[in-house]
């Protein structure tokens, strides 16, 4: 789970880390409000939507006056802000963060990450913040230091200090930068973050370090004992189908490709991902319907599936244990008598009442495709649509 910037700074703030005073606002009065309150010659109007790169995008506007800050609110409120991690259809932006300006002297960057390959978390720091830090990584790799905690420990003052004369920062910057970057330790491992990073990491003109950007990204598995994390939820931040799938217990993910699919296990669902990539065309969504699904859920869940309008086949994959072939061929008639099926379909059923199932799909007026084993249906599919099979 994504959190916003203002919510990544508060949270941040609560662990001791020097953020700029700021506050939220959802109307262009709000924003001046809370500019008037900051007292501060300069302000900076930043749009909070969950994507980077809003700098560039038009998204962050430093403000000398209250009629700027109205007049920046004014623009960025409402907006649908494109950035490189939007898409081109760009995100609407419902809220603003009003905060005081900051004297720039230098743009570090700052990051905990969980570096699943080593299966430790790591952090790391550069001396090239501000702009795209995959850039450095590509073009300019030596100045990103980064160094590797051990399970159980604390990050160690010396591994802060490695990082920090990397970036190279004085003396006192270095005794700052150590107590920030331990302070985004200890709420990483607090609040099971698998992702915090700080881009910019700014260094004011008097050389004192404060976090200008905030961008966390937190393990959802473990959100159960985090309520106090799970509550920052942004549900309009959240893909509407997602949504929707949450509420029925169906386990849905969007993804960017055009083959619907429909898969009990999540296992399965992960091979079925595989074979379709396998075959040459790319899956739409992940969906696992479960163990347990009844004719209704799996009727909505097709419905979800036909909701996407980047849906241009469907494979349905089941393997029939406690969720039975015939009450999932029961479903999928059910959806498609209230829906008129537009795209191809293709099936592969096995397990228990694979005929029964079989026989009600069949007997049903859906056009569809039958095949024998897993790597055949995503052939099939593939084959549909054009694709490499
Ligand atoms: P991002 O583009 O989504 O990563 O948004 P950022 O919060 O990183 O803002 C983009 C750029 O705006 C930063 O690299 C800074 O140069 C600038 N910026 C952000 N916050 C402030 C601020 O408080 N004061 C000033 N002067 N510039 C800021
Ligand atoms: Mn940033």
């Amino acid at each position: 789970m994504n959190v916003h910037e203002y919510q990544a700074k508060e949270l941040m703030a609560s662990f001791g880390v020097p953020v700029p005073k700021g506050g939220l606002a959802d109307t262009p009065e709000q924003a001046v409000e809370i500019a008037k309150q900051l007292g501060s010659d300069v302000c900076v109007v930043k749009a909070q939507i969950h994507a980077g790169g809003r700098g560039k995008g038009g998204g962050v506007k430093v403000c000398k006056s209250l009629d700027e800050v109205k007049a920046a609110a004014e623009a960025i409120l409402g907006m649908h802000l494109v950035t490189h991690q939007t898409g081109p259809e760009g995100k609407l932006v419902h809220k603003v963060w009003i905060e005081e300006g900051t004297d720039i002297a230098r743009e570090l960057y700052a990051a905990v990450v969980l570096d699943r390959g080593a299966e430790r978390m790591a952090v790391m720091a550069s001396p090239s913040g501000g702009m795209d830090i995959e850039q450095v990584a590509e073009q300019t790799p030596e100045l990103i230091f980064s160094t590797r905690l051990e399970p159980g420990q604390p990050i160690w003052d010396f591994q802060c200090r490695q990082l920090l004369f990397g970036c190279g920062l004085d003396a006192g910057q270095v005794r700052q930068g150590t107590a920030m970057i331990q302070a985004l330790v200890k709420m990483a491992m607090a609040k099971d973050a698998t992702l915090v990073e700080i881009n910019p990491l700014a260094v004011t003109g008097e050389g004192k370090l404060i976090a200008l950007d905030g961008k966390i990204n937190f393990d959802d598995s473990a959100l159960r004992r985090n309520p106090d994390i799970a509550a920052l939820k942004d549900p309009t931040e959240t893909d509407e189908l997602e949504l929707t799938a949450t509420g029925l217990g169906l386990n849905y993910i969007r993804l960017d490709g055009n083959v619907g699919t429909m898969v009990n296990g999540a296992g399965l669902a992960m091979a079925t991902m595989d074979v379709v990539n396998q075959a040459g065309a790319k899956p739409a969504n992940f969906l696992d319907v479960g163990g347990g699904a009844n004719e209704e859920m799996i009727t909505k869940g097709f419905e979800i599936i036909l909701d996407d309008p980047n849906v241009e086949a469907i494979l349905i994959n089941i393997f029939g244990g406690i969720l039975r072939c015939d009450v999932l061929a029961a479903g999928v008639v059910g959806a498609a008598q209230k829906i008129d099926l537009q795209v191809p379909l293709v099936v592969r059923l096995e397990g228990t009442n694979v005929e029964e199932g079989k026989r009600i799909l069949g007997e049903s007026s859906i056009q569809f495709e039958v095949a024998g084993s897993m790597s055949e249906a995503a052939a099939k599919v593939a084959a549909v649509l054009g694709g490499a099979a």
